[in-house]
């Protein structure tokens, strides 16, 4: 195909909070079908780096490039949802009174145009996608219990569940094992793992360990800057980022 392994590239951008630069200048690709995780200590502007992605934050200098040709800079958080990203926040935000199910057709709906919202039924087309969600996620059996009764874990998964239906080229997580058990953390990586053979996933997580069992490439980030990237072995291997970091 033309389009090339990137899906978002980010020239020389800068947020800067009354001469603050939680970002300065940084240079940032995420590639197709890859599982990326974004560390670094606290005040790195990981955060910020998300929030400026999705819109939620602005750049003062810079450009960010999204399948090669939309510029994210200029875009409300609604367009940039529409070209193909979407972030699934920290705390769970999934509707509590409605099933698993309802959940995922509302974020289907969300989706659609205006006329299929006011048609009653989902078609055959829909039905399968959301069955094949439910399936995907292991909610399969719980799909008619109310989503306020389900474990933590189950609610995280709905909830990516739900950002997958908007069909992203770029999902956006952050810190998504956070408050899990093991077994749920296993589960979330092997979600993940899934989820990046058809779109790209941009992490930000604390917890090394999963970082190291589910990255496909690690970006080091640390006083606004990218401090190093490649694999996990190769980030935990390089000096400077033991000192500022690993190496605590
Ligand atoms: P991280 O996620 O890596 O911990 P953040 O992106 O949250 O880092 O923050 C980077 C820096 O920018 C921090 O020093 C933080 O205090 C600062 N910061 C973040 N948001 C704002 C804001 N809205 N106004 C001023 N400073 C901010």
């Amino acid at each position: 195909t033309s389009k090339s392994q990137a899906v978002l590239k980010s020239k020389k951008i800068t947020v800067d909070f009354s001469g603050f630069k939680a970002i300065n200048e940084l240079d940032f690709e995420v590639n197709r079908n890859t599982v990326h995780f974004v560390i670094g200590p606290n005040g790195a502007g990981k955060t910020t780096l998300l929030d400026v992605i999705c819109g939620n934050a602005r750049v003062s200098t810079g450009k960010i490039t999204f399948n090669d040709k939309h510029d994210l800079t200029k875009m409300s958080e609604n367009e940039i949802v529409d070209q193909g990203i979407s972030r699934k926040f920290q705390a769970p935000s999934v509707f509590h009174h409605l099933t698993v199910y309802e959940n995922l057709e509302i974020a289907m709906k969300q989706k659609k145009n205006l006329f299929s919202i006011i048609k009653a039924n989902n078609n055959q087309e829909d039905e399968r996608k959301l069955e094949d969600m439910l399936e995907l996620i292991g909610l399969t059996e719980e799909k008619d219990n109310l989503a306020g009764s389900l474990a933590h874990g189950q609610k995280q998964w709905l909830e990516i569940a739900m950002v997958l239906m908007q069909e992203p080229d770029l999902v956006l997580l952050d810190e998504p094992i956070a408050g899990m058990s093991k077994s749920e953390r296993k589960k979330t990586g092997e979600l993940i793992t899934k989820v990046a053979k058809e779109r790209a996933v941009l992490i930000v997580e604390h917890d090394m360990d999963f970082v190291k069992d589910y990255a496909d490439v690690v970006t080091v980030m640390h006083e606004g800057q990218l401090l190093f990237e490649g694999s996990m072995e190769d980030v935990q291997k390089d000096s400077r980022v033991r000192e500022v970091y690993l190496g605590r």
